[in-house]
């Protein structure tokens, strides 16, 4: 194809010429951290998850360390149109991650408030989030949670008004006896998922919150 002849696929990291399905050569596939969590116990992630919410499991493919290959790779997902990176993340994901006995029964994807899908074009999560929900054969909503406020527009705010609408998400309808699992990109302060997760576990009924990241700030 004359495409792929004018624009070879290329290894993120090596620049070497790669089968156009990859983003990285095997050579440089090795040298990704990857966490190895188990799903099912404790590990690095969910025992800083649990610091801020109560938290039932989680589970991080990569660490994201400075100047790493993990952060190359989820920079361009997220900001170079590169949408289908997402496909081969969770490819590596779907490799290592075992619910064993404690698969989730919901996914819902961290969503982006407007503004910014507007500029982007894409949630970077729903390509990723799609086909772990497609393999593992789990439902998944991209809609349970709604951006509610843009933090530039938060800043203008007096106190009051700031303190009224606290939290940036919103879950559009109530949940009920489930193992939800939240779909987030990186890990870094953990404010978004533990907003996330106090208002699922305020508006709803018996729900238990997992959480999975393609990588954890280390
Ligand atoms: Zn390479």
């Amino acid at each position: 194809m004359i495409f792929d002849f004018l624009f070879p696929n290329r290894c993120l990291d090596c620049n070497q010429l790669i089968d156009k399905r990859e983003i990285v050569c095997e050579i440089c596939k090795d040298k990704i951290h990857f966490s190895h969590h188990r799903f099912s116990e404790n590990n690095g992630l969910k025992e800083k998850a649990s610091l801020l919410f109560p938290v039932e499991n989680a589970f991080s493919l990569m660490l994201y360390e400075k100047e790493s290959l993990a952060q190359k790779i989820i920079q361009q997902l997220k900001y170079n149109h590169r949408e289908k990176i997402g496909k081969n993340i969770a490819e590596w994901t779907i490799e290592k991650l075992n619910f064993e006995d404690k698969k989730p029964d919901l996914i819902a994807t961290v969503p982006l408030h407007p503004k910014k899908l507007k500029q982007r074009g894409y949630n970077q999560l729903h390509i990723f989030a799609n086909e772990l929900s497609k393999h593992f054969q789990i439902p998944i909503s991209h809609s349970l949670l709604q951006r509610t406020k843009h933090s530039k527009a938060q800043a203008k705010k007096d106190q009051h008004e700031r303190l009224k609408t606290k939290n940036a998400y919103q879950l559009t309808e109530k949940i009920r006896d489930k193992h939800l699992l939240l779909i987030d990109d990186v890990y870094t302060t953990g404010n978004t998922s533990s907003n996330i997760a106090w208002e699922i576990i305020n508006n709803s009924d018996n729900v238990k919150v997992s959480l999975l990241v393609m990588a954890m700030d280390v």
